[in-house]
């Protein structure tokens, strides 16, 4: 029997399993590749409110990572929630002397839908310098573009290829939270490729839409794995998360 392709989620535990490392897992089962995780921080939440964020030690997300990295050949990697700018350099550091070069997808996870902060408001400084800079794709919504570029996105297209400009890794900048019936996804590749992958807005409720972020992410760090080019993977992974879930939430 051969061995399923590895791939890694580094980020929070959502306790109703909507988003963060249980939906990465997920994810990344349906999709054919074996999942490991390295855990930033436990939240209490649901799709409607995060109660309490407990941080995970930086001994112990270092010792997760060691443990995976020194035994498994880790093809692809995402991050989600990485809480404040200790927990960044440390994943920074270790994907650097395991990872470098390797496919790595990074969802600038600053704010869930439900309003709560994820990141520490002086640690987006620490994720562009550090991570971002090794990120293959940077894989921001509406929101997180505009705050990373300190200016409204007024036109994707170009607020994706300013990033790409700043920022130097590919982007694929999310419509999700855009309005109108048809949203669009915008590529644009540090080697100047570019598409926009246009869908319907999906009538889910709150607890559909919960998650959705991460779950993109992590289909495009499987595509990866499985050696899809960038583009390829951008558009499997968004038809992916397009297709109605085999499983619901109920509230
Ligand atoms: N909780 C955790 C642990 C997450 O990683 C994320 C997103 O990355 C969220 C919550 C936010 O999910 P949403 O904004 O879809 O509610």
């Amino acid at each position: 029997m051969s061995r399923l392709p590895v791939c890694l989620t580094i980020g929070g535990s959502d306790s109703c399993g909507g988003a963060g490392i249980q939906a990465d897992l997920r994810v990344f089962h349906d999709l054919g590749v074996q999942g490991c995780s390295a855990i930033t921080a436990l939240t209490a939440q649901n799709h409607q409110v995060i109660t309490r964020i407990e941080p995970v030690s930086l001994a112990q997300l270092d010792a997760e990572l060691h443990a995976i990295f020194d035994v498994y050949d880790v093809l692809a990697v995402k991050t989600g929630m990485l809480l404040d700018a200790a927990h960044i350099a440390t994943v920074s550091a270790c994907l650097d002397l395991y990872h470098a070069g390797k496919p790595l997808v990074v969802d600038p996870v600053l704010v869930s839908s439900s309003g709560r902060s994820l990141l520490d408001e002086g640690a987006l400084d620490t994720l562009k310098h550090t991570l971002i800079q090794q990120a293959t794709l940077l894989t921001p919504n509406l929101g997180e573009a505009s705050v990373l570029l300190k200016a409204d996105v007024v036109d994707a297209v170009v607020s994706a290829r300013q990033l790409v400009n700043d920022l130097g890794c590919s982007v694929l900048l999310k419509g999700g939270h855009g309005s109108g019936d048809v949203l669009r996804d915008v590529w644009v590749s540090v080697d100047g490729e570019s598409d926009v992958f246009s869908h319907p807005k999906q009538a889910w409720g709150d607890f559909q839409y919960h998650g959705t972020g991460c779950r993109l992410a992590s289909a495009l760090a499987a595509q990866l794995a499985q050696n899809q080019g960038l583009h390829d993977a951008c558009k499997q992974a968004i038809a992916y998360v397009q297709q109605p879930r085999a499983y619901e939430i109920h509230a």
